[in-house]
């Protein structure tokens, strides 16, 4: 079972995770608990290290930024054991949780599940710590933003666990965000393959490398509400899914930046060097699109990068102005990414079609395209994100009946 940030956001609802574990365990079940810091208080600690020193070392944010999941696993070890249900803590170096050492973005290599399964088989229910881990030089790892659903379904996998989880502040997967979205519906099931692109396109209610994980180690995956007992949504392989719709979910992210060079020299490997510049400066590229530029000879390259790192592209892009002997530079923060995705896609005909003219009827002006076998993304300008997925929400069909 893993509990979201609002889901132990204040002691009453440590209480009331509480007591939905101890009916869990009542019910003769073998638990492990994996809890997020209380909402907001990430963020808090994120904010802090970039206070106390823009520069820091990456290993002092991880020491800084996980301290958050240490204060829940006490607190609800605390909660439950005074229910009546014996329990312990465990952080991430006490289990322990493995990882590589990439600190802030941390990969989980292994986890030792000796001692907690020794535990569990003796009644005792297991509090671990979301989101942490500890690299092999014994420092403390962070796994990412969101990433407490990842240590979830990596602990689910190395236990062998019935199921994993996760529990929440909405009661499954929807169409969309329902935050933006009050029509979108909810869904009984959704495949692993959508649920994978719909989480790196920008729906945060999983994080995207638990979703790869749980697909690589078969881990049963459910989402589900921490405040109302309603059934959720089960993560399955496609072939546990009818197929009905041709779009299956919309997924938007604020999080781009887009990036033009204009005026580069149309020969072979220019892409090249400006690509493989960005990634020897660890910037992650998303959508592409070459034009041909206006003047003979000459083309023009746009690309989307999160937001974060648009700053490095352009500095690393500035300093090879003269090797790429282009004529301009250009940026923008003011984009957002949409994303329709379905498998269905890959059988139905028609879905770009029914993408591209819901949004020039909305007079929404597409910049650039990306496309997978079930998923087609567009960046459009920011003021028009809900515009946007509100429309194509009912464009596909999805909106609820209520
Ligand atoms: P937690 O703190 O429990 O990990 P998150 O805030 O990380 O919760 O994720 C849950 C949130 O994900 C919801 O509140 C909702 O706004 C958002 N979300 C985005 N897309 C979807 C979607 N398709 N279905 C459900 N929730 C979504
Ligand atoms: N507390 C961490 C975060 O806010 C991990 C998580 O919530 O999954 O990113
Ligand atoms: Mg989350």
């Amino acid at each position: 079972m893993k509990f979201g940030g609002t889901s132990v956001g204040t002691i009453e609802r440590i209480k009331a995770v509480a007591d939905q574990v101890k009916a869990v365990v009542d019910a003769g079940h073998q638990v492990a608990v994996v809890v997020s810091a209380m909402s907001g208080t990430t963020n808090q600690l994120v904010q802090w290290t970039r206070e106390a020193g823009a520069m820091h070392d990456a290993r002092e944010y991880d020491v800084v930024v996980s301290s958050g999941e240490q204060v829940t696993v006490g607190l609800l070890a605390i909660a439950l054991q005074n229910i009546g249900v014996e329990a312990r803590s465990w952080l991430g170096w006490q289990v322990a949780m493995h990882t590589d050492n990439i600190h802030g973005g941390a990969r989980i290599e292994s986890i030792d599940t000796e001692a907690m399964l020794a535990r569990l088989e003796q009644g005792q229910v297991a509090v671990m710590a979301g989101f942490q881990g500890v690299a092999e030089d014994n420092r403390i790892t962070t796994l990412g933003r969101g990433g407490s659903d990842t240590s979830a379904v990596a602990l689910a996998a190395a236990l062998g666990a019935d199921r994993c989880d996760i529990y929440t502040d909405v009661d499954g997967v929807y169409t969309t965000d329902p935050r933006i979205v009050p029509k979108a519906t909810k869904l009984d099931k959704i495949t692993f393959e959508e649920m994978l692109e719909l989480a790196s396109n920008g729906a945060k209610v999983l994080q995207t490398r638990s979703v790869a994980m749980a697909m690589r180690h078969g881990v049963k995956l459910q989402v589900l509400s921490s405040f109302e007992d309603l059934p959720g949504t089960m993560v399955v392989n496609e072939d546990e899914i009818m197929e009905k719709n041709s779009v299956s979910g919309i997924a938007y992210s604020v999080d781009e930046a887009k990036v033009t060079l204009v005026g580069l020299d149309d020969k072979p490997g220019v892409a090249a060097n400006v690509f493989s510049t960005l990634a020897d400066n660890n910037v992650n590229v998303d959508m592409i699109v070459q034009t041909a530029a206006s003047a003979p000879g000459k083309t023009d390259i746009t690309f989307s990068v999160n937001g974060a790192e648009l700053d490095r592209a352009s500095t690393v892009l500035q300093g090879i102005k003269d090797e790429l002997n282009y004529n301009d530079l250009l940026t923008s923060e003011d984009v957002c990414k949409v994303s329709v995705v379905g498998m269905a896609m890959r059988s139905q005909p028609g879905v770009a079609r029914t993408m591209f003219s819901t949004l020039a009827e909305k007079g929404i002006n597409i910049e650039v395209i990306s496309t997978s076998e079930i998923k087609i993304s567009v960046l459009i300008g920011r003021e028009y994100t809900e515009l946007a997925v509100r429309s194509l929400h009912t464009a596909f069909g999805l909106d609820s009946e209520s």
